[in-house]
């Protein structure tokens, strides 16, 4: 009887625990950890994951770490202890998040890793677009402008994995005119925090230490492309010298357009921001994502979903307002 009783029960508890995990995975927590929301970009993805996730019937937490690890780590414990099913990371240092997310995984939450990839880490999916072909898109688009001449080039943050594959990208351009001496770089710098007057304050220099002999500024963002033209129109060289950038902030189109930056990148970010909301909720409820790449991390070949950047230059900015980035007004600075 004694035996039955406790067979009862413990059939109950089972019962019990498999409804709660389905009522869990029908109204998932999502904690979605950012890096920096100070960065235009990454309100828009904050909006349109919520949007997004919310539709799936997830409920989201965001945090902003405003560029600092410590407050980063303290965040995800933070949400850890919230009881999230799955944590979302937009990593400010991709090397620090091992501990907190080996603690997450003890607690049986999936980790994403957003746009920027966590190294030597054990997490669960990466989504990102194709930087490689970001940094190739930077390039080509300058040297088409310049195929001969003085580059400087201006990395992103040394603490973000991406900043390491555009220069990859940059250089798969780069590299074949550089020996051939048609390019010569005469300086490169990393711009820490992706920092716009940080890089302000590189290209000073580097016009300084060049004689303001530059003919092309490889930048690898908008924010740090803004930085440097406000260096070279100090000079009276913005428009002259080619300017690259990514993301297709507000301010950058607008450069685009007036000509003192050569191209952006459109990210589509919606479309970022919902596939991850997508795959988020589908690790949650033991789905099947869809993947098109594998990356290493160091730790272990991470599934990988990489979406299709779009290079943007004067003649097609208005794929922004017919993508319903902009209207055309915010594009008129009206
Ligand atoms: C992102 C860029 C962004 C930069 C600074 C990178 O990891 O891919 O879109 O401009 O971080 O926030």
């Amino acid at each position: 009887m004694k035996k039955m009783i406790q067979v009862v029960g413990l059939a109950c508890a089972m019962l019990f625990s498999a409804g709660m995990a389905q009522a869990d995975a029908q109204h998932p927590k999502i904690g979605f950890s950012i890096d920096d929301l100070r960065v235009e970009r990454w309100t828009r993805d904050r909006d349109y994951f919520t949007q997004a996730a919310e539709q799936l019937g997830a409920k989201v937490y965001v945090q902003s770490a405003d560029a600092s690890e410590q407050r980063q780590i303290a965040q995800i414990e933070n949400l850890i202890s919230r009881g999230v099913d799955v944590l979302v990371i937009v990593p400010y240092n991709a090397t620090v998040l091992n501990n907190a997310i080996r603690e997450a995984k003890k607690a049986k939450i999936k980790v994403v890793s957003y746009d920027r990839l966590i190294l030597g880490a054990d997490i669960d999916a990466y989504i990102s677009f194709d930087n490689k072909a970001v940094g190739e898109m930077q390039a080509q688009s300058l040297v088409q402008a310049r195929p001969k001449g003085n580059y400087y080039l201006l990395g992103g943050a040394p603490t973000d994995n991406n900043a390491k594959i555009l220069r990859e990208g940059q250089l798969a351009v780069l590299q074949p005119l550089i020996d051939k001496g048609d390019i010569k770089v005469v300086g490169k710098q990393w711009v820490k925090d992706w920092s716009a007057s940080e890089a302000m304050s590189i290209v000073e220099n580097a016009l300084t230490a060049n004689g303001n002999k530059i003919d092309a500024v490889v930048a690898s963002n908008d924010g740090t492309a803004g930085g440097a033209v406000q260096a070279l129109a100090a000079q009276k060289l913005a428009g002259k010298v080619v300017v690259s950038g990514q993301d297709a902030d507000l301010a950058a189109v607008r450069r685009v357009i007036a000509g003192t930056q050569t191209m952006t990148v459109y990210k589509p970010l919606k479309q970022i921001a919902s596939s991850a909301a997508k795959l988020a909720v589908q690790l949650v409820r033991g789905e099947k994502p869809t993947y098109n790449s594998q990356l290493d991390n160091g730790f272990k070949k991470v599934d990988s979903l990489l979406l299709k950047p779009i290079l943007l230059n004067k003649s097609n900015v208005d794929v922004l307002v017919k993508d319903g980035f902009y209207t055309q007004a915010q594009l008129a600075g009206k």
